[in-house]
């Protein structure tokens, strides 16, 4: 399921209207009719985003949209016919990435699924993502927002490798794997000095975020 765009729509006819134009753009798409199978067809299928609207039968979008977040970062994009709602819905207490007003142009909707791409998944030109940070390898930085800073090589393929695996915990012998490559020896001192080199950076160019987690005894991790 490569590709796939999850459409969450109860009216059957926008929803075909939408995966029509989307397969014309070059995606996949998957149709749910309610909201209630969407948590568990996200976990089970992996979609690269999420068109959810907000009245749907079982389980309303808003709802929706805060289960997969206890469990997924996947981008999702509302649909709501409340304009008054939008704040919520792109805030924390939704965790929304963007909405739609109902009636929608088509091309409107596929113009943000690509801006939201290019700021979370994927940045062509040796650039990688997520969450709005995006990795430069030609200038060897890492930016957020409009602030850039520039990395090691060392630590940009620390980031490289957690950024690519949200949520997955790396041990200090699998960071010194990635950061060195050459089976040299060094001891785990040197690979908490990177990481701490690392979260001040990002501490530096998103004070408010936190991005790199140390779990106790086990190593860190990537997570908006
Ligand atoms: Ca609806």
């Amino acid at each position: 399921m490569k590709n796939t765009i999850l459409i969450v729509e109860d009216e059957p006819k926008l929803s075909k209207s939408i995966a029509e134009y989307l397969g014309g753009s070059g995606y996949e798409t998957h149709i749910l009719d309610n909201g209630l199978e969407v948590s568990d067809w996200a976990k089970a299928n992996d979609p690269i985003l999420i068109v959810l609207d907000i009245m749907l039968p079982g389980k309303d979008g808003v709802s929706v949209c805060q289960e997969l977040r206890t469990h997924s970062q996947v981008p999702i994009i509302m649909v709501t016919a409340k304009t008054e709602e939008i704040d919520r819905l792109i805030g924390l207490e939704v965790g929304a990435d963007d909405y739609l007003c109902k009636p929608f142009s088509l091309r409107e909707l596929v113009a943000r699924i690509k801006a939201i791409m290019r700021r979370y998944e994927y940045v062509p030109n040796d650039k990688t993502g997520i969450r709005g940070l995006v990795l430069d390898k030609a200038r060897a930085s890492i930016s957020y927002e409009d602030r850039t800073i520039e990395l090691t090589a060392i630590e940009f393929n620390i980031l490289e490798r957690l950024l690519g695996q949200p949520g997955k915990i790396f041990n200090r012998d699998d960071l010194i794997d990635i950061a060195y490559g050459d089976g040299r020896i060094v001891n785990d001192r040197t690979v908490d000095s990177h990481m701490k080199k690392i979260r001040k950076k990002l501490r530096e160019i998103a004070p408010e975020e936190k991005f790199v987690h140390s779990i106790y005894g086990a190593g860190y991790k990537f997570e908006p």
